[in-house]
């Protein structure tokens, strides 16, 4: 009796020492968002977010694929283009449920030049354009780098830099980061970067041909060993979709001022040009944020407060085609989506404004 205890007692702390030495602690790939792994939960979020993308147009741009499978993980086993297809796929779905319109560059594996996915946004009245793809290590980077980045286009120097892409990026980027439990890098404190960080003054051709407000993201690095056992998965790629899709929601959660031309108020009195906008946003105008663009050189203006009216005056007076251009933010910090238009003076002196 004692000897047949004592045996069993040595085979179970012999298994004991077995098991403790053959398991590796166990690394969970990731988590499953609170909002997210419960369907009914799901399914709240999103009707709690269609408030705010019901009726919005949506352009994704899943990139690569057909001709363009070069970029895979190390071990081959994972194609770039699929990755970025399924998350796209995913966010598509998400968006619709939500009562978004979505366009997409393409729904399968298939060929769409650069050149073409900007034209195919352009013309499709989407108002968002959104570049999906994942990374790979620049020269000074090694197989161990993996960060989470949104990329907007030029600089907050430069002329052509849009402020709002630079928002509609940190919104992305923030819930994306999050959710995958990634890092946004250090090349930047918020994970949002300039594309004139990797190609100087032209930044990337999607970015720069496309007029809509565009964003570029880098989900991960599909070359990382770690990385690549996630994006393999097709319920991590549901995961990376729905930080997107809660981004982008909170982006317009947020707001964005719409800038109007007031017709009356455009006239050419003592060789001065006077126009003037009004700036609508239900949570009103940061006066700080307000630039005036004539002819590529910012201006004065006055703002009105009590009416959130922005007026210029312009002189001396020349005739011909110049272009003005406007932008304002609102209190929750979002910008306006770009205002380009063209301010004509005729012969007569006489001043109109055109798309
Ligand atoms: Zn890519």
């Amino acid at each position: 009796m004692h000897k047949k205890f004592f045996l069993n007692l040595l085979s179970f702390v012999f298994l004991l020492v077995l098991v403790s030495c053959s398991s590796a602690p166990v690394i969970p790939l990731y988590e499953y968002p609170t909002d997210w792994k419960n369907p009914v939960d799901r399914e709240n979020a999103i009707k709690e977010y269609s408030k705010y993308l019901i009726g919005r147009k949506i352009f994704l741009d899943p990139g690569h694929g057909g001709e363009d499978r070069k970029n895979k993980s190390r071990d081959g086993k994972i194609i770039e283009a699929d990755v970025n297809l399924r998350v796209a796929l995913n966010l598509k779905k998400y968006l619709e449920e939500a009562g978004a319109q979505v366009f997409i560059s393409r729904d399968v594996d298939k060929t769409v030049p650069l050149a073409d996915r900007s034209e195919l946004a352009n013309k499709s009245g989407a108002e968002i354009f959104i570049s999906i793809h994942h990374n790979a290590p620049g020269k000074t980077e090694d197989d161990y780098t993996d960060y989470t980045a949104a990329y907007y286009h030029a600089k907050d120097v430069n002329y052509e830099y849009e402020p709002c892409n630079h928002d509609i990026a940190k919104f992305i980027e923030r819930d994306l980061a999050y959710v995958m439990r990634n890092s946004g890098g250090l090349g930047s404190f918020d994970g949002t970067y300039s594309d004139y960080n990797i190609y100087p003054g032209e930044g990337f051709s999607v970015l720069r041909k496309t007029n809509i407000p565009a964003v570029l993201i880098e989900c991960a690095f599909h070359t990382s060993h770690w990385e690549e056992l996630r994006l393999n998965n097709e319920a991590f790629n549901e995961i990376q979709a729905w930080g997107i899709f809660r981004g982008l929601a909170k982006y317009f959660r947020s707001g964005r001022p719409e800038i109007v031309f007031i017709p009356d108020s455009m006239r050419i009195q003592n060789d001065m040009l006077h126009a003037a906008f009004s700036l609508h946003d239900s949570t009103g105008i940061n006066p700080k944020t307000i630039q005036i663009f004539f002819n590529k050189e910012e201006k004065d203006f006055h703002f009105d407060k009590a009416n959130n009216i922005v007026s210029v005056g312009i002189t001396p007076v020349v005739k011909g085609s110049f272009p003005i251009r406007v932008i304002a933010a609102n209190k929750n910090g979002n910008h306006s989506f770009p205002y380009h238009k063209e301010i004509v003076i005729s012969d007569s002196l006489k001043a109109t404004l055109k798309d």
